[in-house]
């Protein structure tokens, strides 16, 4: 790890102290899906690059809790920073994802209309995304909707040939070992408290921990606390509204019955894009989201009056929903700009470099489509906005391909064999629900991040994703857990610090 000590000269009365300060170039506030992006896409530059993230791992903020679209950008605003990072991003996923070993698929989507009154809107759907630049829209009636999705109650519907799904997390935690791998340090459990403005440019940051690191430029990408970090360091206007947006999940026993996403015609107070149907890249369905607006932007609880909602509005797209099992639920919140009372309906990403402290960089209000638009966003900031205070020259050393875990999913039965042959550990399995081996389970906890919670093996590998929800896996993964690392059970956290799974011995 680059850093240099700093002798600092205390006054007579105190001894002479040596202070650790790490020196960076650049440093990224967030590990989510941007700060990510923007981490490996500085990795390919010869620059020195830190990422402070305040959870145990990457992927826990926004970018975890998501329905996983890799939007068209027919439903944006022409003109807008998101038009413009939905559309670059949305060409820039598929090849990323091939090469970052990240499951995706262009699966096509439709926006369903119930009546006639629809048509209009649909309409202005499919004009708007022609002026974005948008290929493969079409307007279609409900024969082609049958022949397409069979499960869907719809007359009309406006069907986008290029949405596809990505796993958010998956994009995430690849993005971050790939930078990883190619030089930049990722700190932790390293809530950023404080950040200065050093005499001659540049700037200080100061950890929860008592990490502290001088840098020349500043990502601020820390999703709902990026107007709370800015205010760190200047004095502001800009507020982000948490709008909490909760989802059902179902068994992948039913995910056969939806093959791309359904959306309606959505709520005309700009609140979001109505609870859809999402497939995974796992095999499950997501109904949702929900849009409530809160006080707290860490509440994620989920509520069973809304879980009643989705249910009665799945049904309603999708009758046959109405009788499948589901195994989970749970919430992400979106960072508006605007608050219910507003009357706005669109709020554009602010992306920009601070007036006062340049080098600065602020990401604000980045919400849907900000998982498609990452990269594109990523190498905006880092080629345009950064290059003006940083020379940037290509790092030769980059490496873009991640191989990531050597998952059994989708092998023949000759090919398994020869990977038990190999390693016996792929022939144990530990997760029955999903089907993922010790060998899976293992790799995952010897992360490049070193990321030690559950929630990062299960990231990594979808094991307690299924079914059981970790009823029969959990012990078994705990106990490799403290075989491979040496921690005490008591010490396994499921994904915050705060979040002990195991309290103490009954025997
Ligand atoms: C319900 C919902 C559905 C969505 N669906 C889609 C979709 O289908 N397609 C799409 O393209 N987009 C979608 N989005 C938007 C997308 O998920 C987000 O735009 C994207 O994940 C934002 O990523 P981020 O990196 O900015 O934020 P985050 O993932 O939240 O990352 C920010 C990180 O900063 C960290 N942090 C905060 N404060 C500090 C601090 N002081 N010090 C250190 N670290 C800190 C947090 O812990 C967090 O990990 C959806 C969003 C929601 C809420």
């Amino acid at each position: 790890m680059p850093f240099f000590t700093v002798l600092t000269m205390q006054p007579l009365s105190f001894i002479l102290m040596t202070e650790v300060i790490m020196k960076y170039d650049l440093i990224i506030i967030g590990g989510g899906v941007v700060g990510c992006a923007l981490a490996r896409e500085a990795s390919k530059y010869k620059l020195k690059t830190a990422l402070f993230e305040k959870e145990p791992d990457v992927a826990e903020g926004i970018s975890k809790a998501n329905s996983g679209v890799l939007h068209a950008g027919f439903n944006i605003r022409p003109g807008s920073l998101k038009a413009r990072f939905n559309l670059e991003g949305l060409s820039m996923c598929p090849p990323l994802a091939e090469e970052l070993n990240v499951d995706f698929r262009i699966t096509g989507k439709l926006v369903v209309g119930k009546t006639d009154g629809d048509l209009p809107y649909l309409r202005n759907l499919l004009s708007q995304g022609k002026k974005n630049g948008c290929s493969g829209l079409s307007i279609i009636g409900h024969e082609r909707i049958r022949r397409l999705e069979p499960g869907v109650s719809a007359r009309w519907a406006l069907l986008s040939e290029s949405t596809g799904i990505i796993s958010p997390f998956q994009l995430t935690i690849a993005l971050a070992e790939n930078a990883a791998a190619n030089g930049v340090d990722f700190f932790l459990n390293s809530e950023v408290r404080a950040l200065i403005p050093l005499q001659g440019g540049g700037f200080r940051l100061t950890t929860k921990t008592g990490i502290t690191a001088d840098c020349g430029g500043i990502v601020n990408s820390a999703g709902m606390h990026a107007a709370g970090i800015k205010s760190l360091i200047e004095e502001h206007e800009t507020l982000t509204y948490p709008c909490r947006g909760e989802y059902y999940i179902t068994d992948k026993a039913d995910g056969h019955l939806l093959s791309m996403p359904v959306y309606p015609v959505p709520p005309a107070d700009g609140s979001g894009l109505g609870v859809h149907l999402t497939p995974t890249c796992n095999g499950n369905i997501l109904i949702g989201p929900s849009a409530d607006y809160l006080a707290d932007a860490e509440d994620t609880a989920t509520t069973s009056e809304v879980m009643r909602q989705l249910k009665k509005e799945a049904a309603e797209l999708f009758p046959t929903l109405k009788d499948v099992v589901f195994i989970k639920n749970y919430a992400g919140n979106r960072p508006k700009l605007f608050d219910s009372g507003s009357g706005l309906s669109f709020a554009d990403f602010i992306i920009e470099e601070s007036e006062k402290f340049p080098g600065m960089i602020n990401l604000i209000g980045i919400e849907s489509p900000g998982l498609t638009s990452a990269p594109a966003i990523a190498k905006y900031v880092i080629e345009d906005l950064v290059s003006r205070r940083i020379d940037l020259r290509k790092n030769p050393a980059f490496i873009g391909e991640h191989r990531g875990i050597i998952r059994t999913e989708g092998l023949s039965d000759e090919q398994l064999s020869a990977l038990i042959a190999d390693n016996p550990d792929y022939g144990e399995i530990i997760c029955r629900c999903e089907g993922i081996s010790r060998a899976e389970i293992i790799q995952a906890i010897n992360n490049p991040l070193g990321a030690l919670s559950l929630n990062a093996i299960k990231k990594r590998t979808y094991s307690m994703m299924g079914r059981c929800q970790s009823g029969f896996c959990l012990p078994k993964i705990a106990a490799i857990l403290c075989e491979e690392t040496g921690i005490a059970p008591e010490e396994i956290i499921k994904f915050t610090a705060a979040s002990q799974v195991l309290t103490g011995r009954i025997k």
